[in-house]
């Protein structure tokens, strides 16, 4: 019977071998996730030995990741901010890259007096900004939306399994707020432009849902839209907390010219890319 050490030392080796991008991370985690370990366990337990049923379903699960299926898919959750938050391919598996932007939102709301504020995650998929906020600035009404149903019904089983108290409304971006008014937005929208989504890691193209990456020709459609419908949904001094794609900085400023948005920044990700737009109403 072979250890962990060992079977940890062959899966690196075989997702390495078939170009899997994240190889050493995706053995750990697949591995962690059939023996019921916590990842970083894993090197504490070298000696351990696996039992032939754990390796049969860990061989399937290795087999899967190499044509491209998403490691969170098939574990079914991931971790982000404080939360954990389970997934599907029914949304958008959260990216490391958003738990900057509601850090830095958190950092400039908790410092705000919130009580009675409130606070709507559009385009919400699996609930991620949303859900972080409420968790870290509880006295912030918040409220979730996305067109997909399915998305709303992840977002509703990560609210519970994070205790917290979130509105989740179904509809197209704005349209389910009709008649209201809010202080803060938060808005990571699909923001790949159409042509590009075949150019994006199978992982992405192949199993991500094509709603939530796809942008339109030239990846705003989104922010156009919200360019021109926010100002009759936002009270005096609202904060706005967008997500961008990589280069689209300049193109996101240009487009929310008017002389309604104040302090307008784009910050960038670890990477040094264009990733956050932030900004207020008048
Ligand atoms: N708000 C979710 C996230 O940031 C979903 C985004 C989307 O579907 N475009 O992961």
């Amino acid at each position: 019977m072979k250890t962990l050490g060992e079977i940890l030392s062959i899966s690196v080796h075989f997702l390495k071998e078939k170009k899997c991008v994240r190889f050493r991370r995706d053995a750990e985690d697949l591995i962690a996730h059939v023996l019921k370990l916590k990842r970083l366990d894993l090197y504490a337990q070298f000696d351990r030995p696996v039992q032939e049923a754990e390796l049969k379903i860990l061989r399937a699960l290795l087999k899967r990741a190499v044509k491209g299926e998403p490691v969170e898919y098939m574990i079914g959750e991931v971790a982000f901010y404080h939360c954990q938050l389970s997934v599907g391919p029914d949304v958008l598996i959260p990216r490391p890259e958003t738990e900057i932007l509601v850090d830095q939102a958190c950092r400039m709301l908790c410092l705000a007096d919130l009580q009675e504020k409130t606070a709507w995650d559009l385009c919400s998929g699996s609930g991620c900004i949303g859900i972080a906020v409420k968790k870290a600035c509880p006295h912030l009404r918040v409220s979730l939306s996305d067109i997909s149903g399915k998305a709303l019904e992840i977002a509703a089983i990560n609210a519970k399994r994070n205790d917290v108290q979130v509105e989740l409304l179904q509809g197209d971006l704005l349209a389910p707020f009709a008649g209201r008014k809010t202080d803060i937005i938060f808005c990571n929208p699909p923001y790949i432009p159409s042509q590009e989504i075949f150019t994006l890691d199978p992982s992405v193209k192949d199993y991500e849902p094509r709603e939530a990456l796809d942008g339109g020709d030239d990846g705003l459609f989104f922010y156009r839209q919200l360019e021109k419908e926010l100002p009759s949904y936002l009270n005096a001094k609202a904060k706005i907390f967008f997500e961008i794609g990589t280069g689209q900085g300049d193109l996101v400023l240009n487009l929310f010219h008017g002389r309604s948005w104040k302090n307008k920044r784009v910050e960038k990700d670890w990477a040094g890319h264009d990733r956050f737009f932030f900004l207020e109403f008048e």
